[in-house]
């Protein structure tokens, strides 16, 4: 029996979010020496062997995985997802040039104004007017014949919309996948470069992972700042400084436990779809009460989004599952309602008494 300071919820939080109970049992057990050293991971130099041991594990993982050709580099990068906002624009966007960016949401708008101080960003297709409720067919993207990168958000968090799979340009792709990165399998080699900020599924925050073409490293910009200089990473094997020891760390046990415990990422994305499923039947089926953001071909597996009749009692709905232990369900302020983020960690049972939650309250309140 756990104390009662030691429960655990279920955390729809969209990021920081929910880790595998096994992988902080297991980060528990190596904290006060990590693999016989006598220290935790995060006592021990980035120079040691055991460091070296850490990324080359890490990297042969992530490789294995998600099947990244050898002509690809891994970076393990630090500042979020938002300092990509920046390092991409900043390495390939040149000043008399355009990029092509594709505007589903919050998070490609935050990368649209850093990609103008470089640049000319061409926003090639906006969802703002429709308040971001799809992603474009290909077919409605306005393409410039010259771009130096055409950038997309495979999953917008806020909003929760989704590309089911991805768009085509005409220059390479680049893709900031934060919040769908390792939920299910990506043939990497359509893209030039494609990002994540670990928070969302793949760690905690303070680690973000690039993974670009040797053909895209060698469009880099010259006489950027070295931090901010994919290539300088690439050659320093991701420890230009000190790097965030302990996220790439449990970045480490998550990629073991997609492998070892889920299975893989075909089985996991299969899991996934499977819990997106039953948690959007369940609102579909009430309908009269319940409202999604997301159109039905856009919706995204790992965020839900969805509001009751009214914003009074949105705020009970919360209250109520507050009660229950299902915390972090509000949606963002720019949307309202809630948001169930459901990411890999998120287990069947959390999204079932979420399930059950939507039943209980409609009962009681339409
Ligand atoms: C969370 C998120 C970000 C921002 O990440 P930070 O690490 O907080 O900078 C960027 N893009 C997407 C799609 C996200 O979900």
């Amino acid at each position: 029996m756990r104390t009662p300071e030691a429960r655990r919820v279920f955390n729809f939080c969209a990021g920081p979010a929910a880790i595998a109970e096994s992988v902080l049992e297991e980060a528990r057990a190596d904290m006060l020496s990590y693999r016989g050293s006598g220290m935790s991971v995060m006592e021990i130099s980035h120079r040691s062997a055991l460091a070296d041991d850490l990324f080359e594990e890490a990297e042969a993982n992530l490789r294995r995985l998600l099947g990244v050709p050898k002509n690809y580099r891994v970076l393990f990068l630090q500042g979020g997802g938002s300092q990509q906002f920046s390092m991409v624009p900043m390495n390939f966007l040149r000043s008399d040039e355009s990029a092509e960016y594709i505007l589903t949401g919050h998070w490609g708008a935050k990368a649209i104004g850093q990609a103008g101080l470089e640049g000319t960003p061409h926003v090639a297709w906006s969802g703002e007017e429709e308040r971001f409720v799809r992603v474009p067919e290909n077919a409605e993207l306005d393409l410039l014949e010259r771009s130096a990168y055409t950038y997309f958000t495979s999953n917008e968090t806020i909003q929760g919309v989704q590309f089911d799979a991805e768009p085509t340009g005409l220059s390479p792709l680049v893709c900031d996948a934060s919040s769908d990165f390792l939920s299910r399998p990506v043939e990497i080699d359509r893209f030039g470069l494609l990002y994540a900020c670990a928070q969302k599924n793949a760690g905690p925050s303070g680690l973000t992972v690039v993974i670009i073409s040797d053909e895209m490293l060698d469009r880099t910009k010259p006489n950027l700042h070295r931090m901010f200089d994919y290539r300088e990473h690439a050659a320093a094997g991701s420890r230009l400084n000190t790097p965030p020891m302990f996220s790439v760390y449990l970045f480490l046990l998550i990629t073991r436990w997609i492998e070892q415990d889920m299975g893989g990422l075909s089985a996991l994305a299969v899991h996934n779809q499977a819990k997106a499923d039953t948690l959007y039947a369940r609102l579909d089926r009430q309908s009269d009460f319940y409202t999604t953001h997301a159109k039905p071909t856009s919706r995204s597996i790992m965020n839900v989004t969805f509001r009751t009749p009214s914003a009074e009692l949105d705020a009970e709905f919360l209250a109520a599952a507050k009660r229950r232990d299902l915390t972090h369900l509000a949606g963002h302020r720019s949307v309202g309602g809630m948001r169930a983020s459901i990411y890999n960690a998120m287990p069947v049972a959390g999204v079932e008494a979420l399930c059950e939650l939507l039943d209980e309250f409609r009962d009681a309140h339409q």
